[in-house]
């Protein structure tokens, strides 16, 4: 259906929807990605359908044509749908939502060849040590010089002074190279009755409409193997299926088991992605030649062709929430995103968060469970070590009775992980005469001292210095202290404690890219790492059968604060990395340390008895309204000047609108009440179910105004607050 005339939603968030006149022989359809002229500038967007959209109305006459088509398909209607609703729903601009299905600038171009550089291996002598520091950093890397350069953290110019010294080469890329097909029988496994019955009704709803399921299996009961049969249905029915992963450092091991089922990886769609790889994946999503696409949330919002599934693995992950820009919740919108499609989605856990248990309860979710491990595999046994009782030694974290299992697993030849969800060395370091603190200049934060990379950092902005030799305040040397474990000292500690252990650091540090990743995977199957500690990178989707001993340092690190929820973590986070114990034909032994042996969430880890745990979360949940029984959103204001965010956030409470239903509280310093250098108020909006806050706070924003040097972001349905 050609349209008369275009209106064009461009990548840019500050224009409205803009009107133009199609050219004679310019076949332009909804959906069409078109190119808008807009003053000297030529601006990339979309056709859109006229009557979904205000725009001012313009005579014919006055219309400026489009300066071109460009030559991808259009944008599909179902895809058009989940924008308008993405953008409604989290009060974002469209365009904002439409950057997400048109990320590759690259990818929209017509050029089939790229160029791209890699390092030579060459060591050229007389090397700056800034240049020498960023070759290090690009080993097995390729990219074009911007990517290089983004990478190594380093100048344009940098890079090329390596070109010119002979450290990287240039190379011609073929951008539109052959993508592999998975074959659905490949390698079909043989599958329990009970795993089975999942696959069999799984299969069966592919083709069949809507379909919104969760997978609800304990870690180990081959949630992936059962799900893999869906997929293995679409690519018989010649439809295509996206999988969401919650990290990205957890799509190698994924693109192996994969490849073992199917024959060949499937399409990685990432951050780290180049971009020629870029492009070929986004071309192939579009023209349905990429079959199966695996994964971070960004992956969700692409034009795919002819999609079939949708997965959304360890779906209770909170890193599907996005806090930057559209801030969306990923696993929301996948099943949004089913919904306009009307295909299956499956949401697979083995820890479901409350808000996806309530829809199963309530009738809109189906349910599958798999109650046991595979292989008759035990879930590993949960003893909590009660810290006041049977304290570490001064200084040191580990309680001896860990200690003792530890040494005892290394003696058996067995492996074991100690999980700590603190990156660095020490949280916090002080200054023993006077008192000083080492905080971040720019966020309400403490600098975590990095030993292995040599610098106190901030996790909030990134921003880094040389580790002190003195305070600064009071001139004295030799007077700071570390306070408190990051996982760099917990491995200090177990190598003092055990010096023949292996010991491994797994964090964003040391794990950055798929290939890192690979490389962890590769060495604890060769059994080249006896003790790993990490954070929360190692609580999911790994499986070592020969891992067999899981120490959580602080189980009470995440239950202070008033978040809503904080023992719903806890307890998923606990509970997966227990869960990496014990997988193969030996049992698995979880040692949990706290200061609180009784709280409610440890002592449903301990007894196994999540139902009541979750009982108790969501009658809590329901008596005080909250999420999923009432409606959140978070109005943050901010701004480099203090006094000016508090009076802007003061104004909009002011004119906060009396509606039945929906209370106001704040505003109030945000919980980082400094973040990147700007000052932060927030207020939250509470609110009941059936009430359309958007609709209200649209209205009320749209009333108010403010300067430009103000920001005002709304977090709708916020995951911490
Ligand atoms: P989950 O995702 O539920 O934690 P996985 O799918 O990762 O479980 O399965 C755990 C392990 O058991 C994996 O190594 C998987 O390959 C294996 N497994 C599960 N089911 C089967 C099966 N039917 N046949 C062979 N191996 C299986
Ligand atoms: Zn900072």
């Amino acid at each position: 259906m050609p349209l008369p005339r275009a209106r064009v939603v461009t990548l840019n968030a500050a224009l409205g929807p803009l009107d133009y006149r199609i050219p004679d022989g310019m076949e332009v359809e909804p959906g069409s990605v078109v190119i808008a002229p807009l003053g000297p500038r030529q601006l990339v967007g979309v056709a859109w359908e006229a009557e979904r959209l205000p725009s001012e109305e313009v005579g014919d006459n006055r219309l400026r044509p489009l300066a071109g088509l460009i030559d991808v398909p259009p944008v599909p209607a179902a895809l058009r749908r989940l924008c308008e609703w993405t953008a409604d729903y989290y009060l974002s601009p469209l365009a904002s939502v439409l950057r997400m299905v048109l990320p590759s600038s690259s990818a929209l171009e017509g050029s089939r060849q790229l160029t791209e550089y890699r390092p030579t291996g060459a060591r050229p002598e007389r090397l700056t040590p800034q240049r020498l520091q960023a070759l290090e950093r690009l080993e097995g890397r390729q990219g074009t010089i911007r990517e290089l350069a983004a990478h190594a953290e380093v100048s344009d110019a940098v890079l090329r002074g390596l070109v010119a010294a002979g450290a990287l080469e240039r190379i011609q890329v073929e951008a539109d190279s052959a993508l592999a097909c998975p074959d659905p029988a490949f390698a079909p496994p043989t599958l329990s009755e009970d795993q089975q019955a999942a696959a069999d009704s799984l299969a069966a709803s592919v083709g069949n409409g809507f379909d919104p399921v969760l997978l609800d299996g304990v870690t180990g009961s081959g949630k992936t193997e059962v799900y893999f049969e869906a997929v293995a249905e679409a690519l018989l029915k010649d439809l295509q299926v996206l999988v969401l992963l919650p990290e990205i450092a957890l799509t190698e091991p994924f693109l192996k088991r994969f490849a073992a089922r199917f024959g060949c990886a499937p399409v990685a769609w990432h951050s780290d992605l180049r971009s020629s790889q870029r492009r070929r994946a986004w071309r192939g999503i579009a023209s349905g030649e990429a079959k199966v696409v695996v994964g971070a949330r960004s992956a969700l919002f692409l034009p795919y062709a002819r999609l079939g599934l949708i997965v959304v693995d360890e779906a209770h992950e909170p890193s599907f929430k996005q806090e930057e820009g559209v801030q969306y919740h990923a696993r929301d919108v996948a099943v949004m995103r089913a919904k306009f499609e009307d295909i299956p989605v499956i949401l697979s856990s083995a820890t479901p968060a409350i808000e996806t248990r309530h829809m199963v309860e309530s009738g809109r979710y189906r349910e599958l469970r798999l109650r046991e491990r595979h292989a008759g595999a035990q879930l590993p046994s949960l003893t909590a070590l009660d810290l006041t009782a049977d304290p570490p030694p001064r200084g040191r974290w580990i309680a001896p009775r860990l200690v003792e299992e530890l040494e005892a697993n290394l003696a058996a030849g067995e492996q074991s992980l100690l999980f700590l969800n603190r990156r660095g060395f020490a949280p916090l370091t002080l200054c023993r005469t006077c008192g000083h603190r080492f905080q971040c200049p720019n966020c309400t934060a403490w600098m975590v001292e990095h030993r292995l990379l040599h610098r106190l950092a901030c996790h909030h902005c990134g921003h880094v210095m040389a580790p002190p030799k003195a305070c600064p305040e009071c001139g004295e040397a030799d007077t700071l202290v570390a306070c408190g474990p990051g996982v760099e000292r917990i491995a200090d500690e177990v190598q003092a404690l055990m010096p023949d252990a292996r010991t491994a650091i797994v964090t964003s540090d040391t794990i950055w890219s798929p290939a890192r990743a690979a490389e962890f995977v590769r060495q604890m199957e060769a059994g080249e790492i006896d003790i790993v500690v990490g954070t929360q990178l190692v609580t999911k989707g790994y499986h070592f059968p020969n891992l067999t001993l899981v120490g959580v340092i602080d189980a009470d690190l995440g239950l202070s604060g008033g978040d809503l929820r904080a023992a719903e973590r806890t307890f998923q986070q606990i509970a997966q990395v227990a869960g990496r114990a014990g997988r193969g034909d030996k049992p698995g032994r979880v040692f949990v340390q706290t200061h609180l042996p009784n709280a409610p969430v440890i002592a449903a880890l301990v007894s196994g008895d999540t139902e009541r745990f979750v009982t108790t979360e969501t009658q809590a949940r329901q008596e005080a309204a909250m999420p999923p029984f009432g409606r959140l959103a978070a109005i943050v204001v901010s701004a480099e000047d203090k006094e000016e965010a508090e009076a802007v956030a003061r104004r909009i409470g002011r004119s906060a609108p009396r509606v039945e239903g929906m209370e106001v509280y704040g505003p109030a310093p945000a919980p980082l009440a400094m973040l990147r250098g700007r000052h932060r108020f927030r207020l939250l909006v509470h609110a009941r179910r059936s009430l359309d806050v958007q609709d209200v706070i649209r209205d009320w924003l749209g009333a108010t105004e403010w300067s430009g040097k103000v920001r005002v972001s709304v977090d709708v349905d916020p995951y911490s607050f």
